[in-house]
């Protein structure tokens, strides 16, 4: 099959067999699905026809590929085995009724990589932005290297009293993937400390809000990706909302059967006990 990613790479691959699989089953019960995807993309690929933005000619480094590219390919695995319908329940977030939410997975909208970025990253320079005070924020778009690094960082921090209890959040997310930041110097004020993660977490932990989420929506306008949000109205109060299809073990199993709906609005899931509780 051919995998068109949203950085521009597109890579020829065949479909996942038994074994991958199991791999895949294997990382993710030890909480590492990230190498998990990787040893499992790099088993199926099977030639490159267009490297993207990325310097390598054959056999890509899925850890060190944008996220939106990692995503693309398993989308496209995943339709390839079990088709393109993609089912998920999910609590409504206004009563908490359990929807049944459907998508199509090949219509999803990919957001491209846009030129620029592209060009940096063949050029191998790192990405820039301003805080809303203007210091300058040197990073890199997010890969799976960036996941298994928070990781470990974190697991550290862990065995450090001043982060007892701490309960990562997509901060955790950006710090990580952030080289520099101008002016986060030691107490003295004789050094620049931001190539330390948690100096870079303590300093977005002290900023305001707004000043995150700006350098948040900054780091993402320059990557590229997948639309995963699916709209649905709520079965039980109409509510109108969105929830990202979640990725999670059973994205590779094939779907439940379900229960027929009645055409006349009404639905029959109360009178068939589920069998997913
Ligand atoms: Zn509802």
């Amino acid at each position: 099959m051919r995998i068109v990613c949203p950085s521009g790479l597109i890579v020829e691959a065949r479909k996942m067999q038994g074994a991958e699989f199991e791999t895949l089953a294997a990382e993710t019960e030890r909480k590492a699905s990230g190498n998990g995807i990787a040893i499992f993309l790099r088993a199926c690929w099977t030639a490159t026809e267009d490297p993207g933005p990325y310097p390598f000619t054959g056999s890509p480094d899925w850890k060190r590929l944008l996220q939106g590219d990692v995503l693309a390919a398993l989308v496209a695995h995943r339709v390839a085995v079990l088709g393109a319908p993609y089912d998920f329940a999910t609590p409504c977030e206004a009563c908490g009724t359990r929807n049944d939410v459907e998508c199509m997975l090949d219509e999803l909208q990919l957001k491209p990589l846009p030129k620029d970025s592209v060009d940096r990253m063949r050029a191998g320079r790192p990405f820039e932005t301003t805080l809303l005070d203007g210091r300058k924020v040197v990073f890199d778009l997010g890969t799976i290297v960036h996941e298994e690094l928070l990781e470990k960082q974190l697991k550290q921090m862990k065995r450090r009293p001043e982060w007892e209890g701490h309960k990562p959040t997509f901060i955790d997310a950006l710090a990580i993937r952030i080289r520099s930041i101008d002016d986060v110097m030691n107490r003295d004020g004789t050094e620049n400390v931001s190539s330390q993660f948690t100096k870079r977490l303590e300093f977005l932990r002290g900023c305001d809000l707004d000043f995150i989420y700006d350098l948040q929506e900054k780091m993402t306008a320059v990557d590229c990706g997948i639309d995963t949000a699916i709209a649905f109205d709520c079965i039980s109060c109409g509510w109108t909302q969105k929830r990202d299809f979640p990725l999670g073990r059973d994205f590779f199993n094939p779907r439940k059967k379900k229960t027929p709906k009645t055409t006349s609005g009404e639905t029959t899931n109360e009178e068939t006990p589920s069998s997913e509780t």
